[in-house]
């Protein structure tokens, strides 16, 4: 859903020498929960909200099946105009921040627009991670970084709306038959769920000895891995790409670490995604690679809140602070950002990561901490393996209380297994259970059952 209006202002007008009530940079999922969350509780304040994008608002998890053409755009926006016209959010699309004064308490925009603030959000997400890589026969440049691979034509990254449109104007301008992926992480599984769906057969280069290294183990990476191969295309693990041969301004092949030659008319780099905090100054607000936040979304600066994946918040499995990028807690975040921003107090309990990815009829679910060693002091794995069904199962235990989960082929009670890690439940009268295909409710520890009848229920 393309704007059709850059500067919409709905309701009170802001003039450029105005102090905002409620400032949010990010007009995605944490920007927007907040600016939901402070409506509710102060229905008079202004609020505006900054994107860098020329979209109303999409769901970014569904850029790949938008790219895959099973969704059209007009379906994968997830808050509607009339939403902002509600809430009365005045949103300032194509509008990028540039820099931030933290003492003063204002920012600037790409267009110099000055916007002074009494409470800020910065929930601006995240940027990928472009390797510098050598180039042979471009001309102008020896090597391909973050600053110039968009100047090539038929490489791209796909973490926004934009890249999918460009990969698929590409595809069909040039009636691409081969795709090449650099990184096997679930960025890159994402885009190659997507080209397989339209028939197209992929290489995927990664520099792990197996792909969705750092969520999966080896039996579940090697299920995705056989059912990748079946459909005919490749994998290049302990790999990675040493050179680019580009010609005309278009990528024509590349170089393997293992010095093998391929050609290539469209590569996609998802090497990793990190937190977009580059318009921050350094030693403004506290940061590792994220802005650091405390339990109610607070940076190191009084009145500046940050949500979402340009943060590292408070993690529950291990008790620190992680970058941890899914959307649900880039929801709950902006959520307890957007009650604190209104004066009222809201913890986030914290979160762990969970994601799932399709393919080829596989569907897989990864949640927790799911690569710890078996040796590790009061850790035990337990196992389900039918490798001729592609089902797999495999549940952590740390002190009797699940920390994570994989789940190849039925991802049915993946609910379940959250709700078990999130309330931290005792699960030892259960163990015995826990990694059947058929384990569910009824197998559940009797004070929990109880408790989900009459407490919060199952969250999906
Ligand atoms: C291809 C792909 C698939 C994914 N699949 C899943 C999935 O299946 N499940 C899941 O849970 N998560 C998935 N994710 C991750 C999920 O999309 C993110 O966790 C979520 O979008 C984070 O929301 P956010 O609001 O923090 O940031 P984002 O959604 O990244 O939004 C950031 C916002 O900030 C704006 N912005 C950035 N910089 C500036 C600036 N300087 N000035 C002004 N505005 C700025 C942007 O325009 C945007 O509006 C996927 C991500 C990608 C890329």
């Amino acid at each position: 859903m393309k704007s059709k209006n850059n500067n919409r202002k709905n309701n009170k007008t802001f003039e450029d020498n105005e102090t905002i009530d409620y400032l949010i940079i990010g007009n995605s999922a944490a920007g927007l929960a907040a600016a939901e969350s402070i409506r509710e509780l102060d229905r008079a304040g202004e609020i505006i909200i900054l994107t860098a994008e020329n979209y109303l608002n999409y769901s970014k998890p569904m850029i790949t099946y938008f790219l895959a053409g099973a969704v059209n755009l007009d379906m994968i926006h997830f808050k509607d105009e009339k939403f902002y016209t509600d809430n009365r959010l005045d949103i300032r699309l194509n509008t990028r921040v540039k820099s931030i004064d933290t003492n003063k308490m204002f920012l600037i925009t790409d267009d110099g627009k000055r916007y002074e603030f009494r409470k800020l959000l910065i929930a601006s997400g995240g940027r990928p991670i472009i390797p510098k890589i050598k180039v042979v026969g471009a001309g102008s440049f020896d090597f391909i970084d973050g600053t110039n691979y968009e100047k090539v034509g038929g490489i791209f990254t796909l973490t926004n709306l934009e890249d999918a449109i460009r990969v698929k104007n590409y595809i069909e301008k040039n009636d691409i038959k081969n795709i090449s992926i650099l990184g096997g992480g679930l960025i890159g599984l994402k885009a190659a769920e997507a080209f397989l769906e339209k028939g197209i057969d992929i290489n995927i280069i990664e520099l792990a000895d197996r792909i969705l290294a750092t969520t999966f183990d080896r039996e579940a990476s090697g299920i995705i891995e056989r059912k990748i191969k079946s459909a005919g295309s490749n994998i290049y693990r302990n790999n990675t790409i040493e050179e680019i041969y580009i010609e005309s301004g278009k990528i024509t092949g590349y170089k393997l670490k293992d010095g093998r030659k391929m050609e290539c008319s469209l590569l996609i780099i998802a090497v990793g995604v990190n937190p977009d905090a580059s318009f921050i100054e350094s030693g403004s607000l506290d940061m590792v690679k994220g802005i650091i936040v405390d339990d109610h979304m607070r940076t190191s600066v009084k009145n500046i809140y940050a949500a979402g994946d340009v943060v590292e918040g408070p993690d529950m499995l291990s008790g620190g602070k992680r970058n941890i990028a899914i959307w649900p807690l880039a929801v709950r975040q902006g959520t307890a950002a957007g009650v604190n921003m209104a004066g009222r107090n809201k913890r986030y309990g914290g979160g762990f990561f969970m994601n799932s990815v399709e393919l080829l009829g596989i569907p897989s679910i990864s949640m927790g901490i799911t690569n710890i060693g078996e040796e590790a002091e009061g850790i035990e794995v337990l196992r389900d393996f039918d490798a001729d069904r592609n089902m797999y199962r495999k549940v952590i235990i740390k002190n009797n209380r699940i920390i994570g989960v994989i789940l190849i082929g039925n991802i049915e009670r993946a609910g379940i297994y959250s709700g078990l890690i999130r309330n931290e439940i005792d699960i030892s009268s259960v163990k015995e259970n826990i990694s059947r295909e058929d384990f569910g409710i009824i197998h559940l520890p009797t004070d929990y059952k109880k408790h989900l009848v009459v407490g919060e229920g199952i969250e999906v």
